[in-house]
């Protein structure tokens, strides 16, 4: 039971024989003087405060946290020769005393020793390779003095003596055996049996202090089972936690013997695995493990007739022993960041963390952290992209997001959205882009700016927030006419269909009472069916860039763009073709029928004032196609 909760009860001890011999250490000299056995008691102390000197040493050289598994097995050692010495003495200054004529000094020695034997036996429970040899040690002596008595009352002495011996060692067994079941289930997980978190992360920093000392490497696995919830929630609890037991079986069957498995909670386990002098070497035994692990637990299981098939995510950090920067927990992130990259990535993999993650993690963080003050400090602001019609007529215009800041530089819009949606700020950011775009529709009616369509982008945590379409309503009430929000056309992306499609459908018809349009953003590159794209409200797709881009090289994609705009005919919604960069693909695309053009061939998006000195020029110049760059 060597875990921390030994060595610092060990540690915490040693104080308590040091002052407990020292002490009385001092009643015994006295004896001596009166009994004139004062030279060998004045020996005796001596190699008391001699053996209080060491144990000092000792105590001071206890520092769980940074002692490698070595430096803990040696400091471990010492402890117990040390615990030897004292009960050794103890021994001694009995058999000094018993040897003189007084019978009080008799007394006294008799006491001292089982004194120091039920001592022995309380405070050395904890590991029976200490209590059981020290008292035998300092009961012996005293059985062995009363059988020589050879009178009878000794013989009596010898067997209560004898007794109590070994009454004192089932005491100490007996709170040996309850501190051991404490200490298992302190250490282990009730369900897997599996070592759980709290005693992986002090394996771990012995480990890695290990690996410091000599300079080596080893590798973190981190290993989540992928949805592994939907067993839990449609095959009830029970199989989840047989299934889990299988899973643990298969780990354990899978990893070499020389590796730490354990369960940190729910679905995720964690394996560390033994040293190694070179990283290349521990990186190929990683992958290869890991590869293993996969292939293993992609096996399908039967839980009570039930076929279940999972799979698992592994993350995997390399910890090197040369690396002073880092610590337990640092490497155990890592290995979490690259297990969520592969989450990320579509799940069933392995992804070993490296510097391109951990950078891009570190400006994911950064983002996260100054988005918030971004809106507060007014750094987004909004351009604008011209979609321009057949004859080159300026009909609209789509809303999209900048933000340059000033620690970041120029962010672009398909980093910091993501993470405004995973954060929840995008709601607040959302309703700030709403307010800016409604007044500039505003503004540019107001300026002689005529458009059809003013398309703004809404995220799906946006659109199903209990709050937006009261929002939306109040916002077109303030800022807009009925014939301003006539004009406005809400951009969503395909992902709505993952969500409950009822619910959405819903709130799209309240936002239709305002007059809203929506838009079908980046179509093609998702996964909705036409049965689910007929059930939406909507009024207009929006032929995704990928699609546009492809059109001068790929007959198949030539393909798409024909079969969706002809679709959008029979279904009579409007299309867009975003990311129209050539004459090329906009002779396409007309050719094609399509109706409406949007990108770099005509504009890219441009700030606000620039959208007006385009359109200005396009009127200026009698109307006809404008190109802008
Ligand atoms: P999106 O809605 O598909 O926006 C079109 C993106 O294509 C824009 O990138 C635009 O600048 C770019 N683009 C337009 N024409 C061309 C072209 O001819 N060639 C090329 N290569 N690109 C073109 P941007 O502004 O970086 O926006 C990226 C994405 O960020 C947007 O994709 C949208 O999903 C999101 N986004 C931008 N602004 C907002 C916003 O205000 N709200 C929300 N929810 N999302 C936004
Ligand atoms: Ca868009
Ligand atoms: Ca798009």
């Amino acid at each position: 039971m060597k875990d921390k909760r030994l060595y610092s009860f060990l540690h915490r001890q040693i104080p308590v024989f040091i002052v407990l011999s020292l002490v009385p250490g001092l009643g015994y000299l006295l004896l001596g003087w009166l009994n004139e056995v004062l030279m060998p008691a004045i020996v005796w102390y001596l190699l008391i405060i001699a053996t209080s000197i060491w144990g000092v040493r000792i105590y001071r050289n206890f520092d769980f946290n940074t002692m490698s598994e070595q430096r803990r097995d040696r400091w471990y050692q010492q402890c117990t020769w040390f615990m030897y010495a004292f009960f050794l003495l103890w021994v001694l200054i009995f058999l000094l005393y018993v040897r003189q004529d007084s019978t009080n000094l008799h007394y006294i020695a008799i006491f001292t020793e089982i004194g120091a034997s039920v001592v022995a036996s309380t405070l050395l429970a904890s590991d029976r390779r200490l209590y059981r040899p020290t008292i035998l040690l300092l009961m012996i002596p005293l059985i062995i003095y009363f059988f020589l008595v050879g009178e009878w009352y000794g013989y009596i002495l010898t067997a209560f003596a004898c007794t109590l011996t070994w009454v004192l060692i089932y005491a100490a067994n007996s709170t040996n055996q309850l501190l051991m079941q404490a200490n298992y289930q302190a250490t282990h997980d009730a369900l897997t049996g599996l070592h759980n978190r709290q005693y992986f992360i002090d394996h771990f920093q012995k480990r890695m202090n290990t690996l410091k000392e000599r300079g080596e490497f080893a590798f973190l696995l981190l290993i989540d089972l992928d949805h592994f919830k939907t067993v839990n929630d449609s095959l009830g609890h029970d199989v989840g936690d047989q299934l889990l037991g299988i899973v643990v079986t298969r780990l354990r069957q899978q990893v070499p013997e020389s590796c730490v498995v354990a369960r940190l909670g729910g679905d995720e386990f964690i394996i560390s695995g033994s040293s190694f002098a070179e990283r290349a070497d521990c990186e190929r035994v990683a992958l290869d493990i890991s590869g293993q692990l996969i292939l293993k637990l992609k096996e399908s299981y039967v839980v009570d007739q039930h076929h279940i098939h999972i799979s698992a995510s592994i993350g995997v950090s390399i910890i090197s022993g040369r690396d002073a920067n880092h610590n337990a927990n640092s490497f155990m992130k890592e290995a979490d960041i690259a297990m969520y990259e592969v989450k990320a990535k579509g799940r069933d993999g392995v992804f070993m963390f490296n510097e391109e993650l951990s950078q891009r993690v570190e400006r994911h963080l950064e983002i996260e952290r100054l988005l918030h003050f971004a809106l507060a400090n007014d750094e987004i602001t909004l351009h604008y992209q011209p979609q321009l019609n057949h004859e080159g007529r300026i009909i609209g215009a789509e809303t999209l997001a900048r933000w340059v800041s000033p620690t970041l530089g120029t962010v672009p819009p398909a980093q910091f959205i993501p993470i405004a949606e995973q954060t929840g700020l995008i709601v607040e950011l959302g309703t700030h882009i709403l307010e800016t775009s409604f007044k500039t529709l505003r503004e540019w009616r107001d300026g002689g700016i005529e458009i059809e369509q003013f398309s703004i982008n809404i995220s799906m945590r946006q659109l199903t927030h209990y709050n937006f379409v009261p929002l939306v309503e109040e916002m077109v009430q303030r800022h807009l006419d009925e014939a301003l929000s006539r004009k406005l056309m809400f951009e969503v992306t395909e992902s709505i269909v993952a969500e409950d499609i009822d619910r959405v459908i819903l709130i799209m018809n309240r936002l239709k009472e305002s007059n809203i349009r929506f838009s079908m953003d980046d179509f093609g590159t998702g996964y909705s069916s036409l049965s689910n794209l007929n059930r939406l409200p909507l009024d207009e797709i929006k032929i995704d860039r990928a699609f546009i881009d492809a059109l001068t090289h790929q007959d198949g994609d030539r393909a798409m763009v024909t079969t969706i705009l002809k679709m959008a005919s029979i279904l009579k919604l409007s299309i867009v073709a975003e990311g129209v960069e050539t004459e090329a693909q906009l002779e396409f695309l007309k050719q094609h029928d399509c109706p409406i053009f949007q990108g770099y061939y005509y504009s890219q998006p441009l700030p606000k004032d620039q959208f007006v000195a385009y359109y200005r020029s396009w009127q200026s110049s009698g109307a006809s196609v404008a190109v802008f760059s």
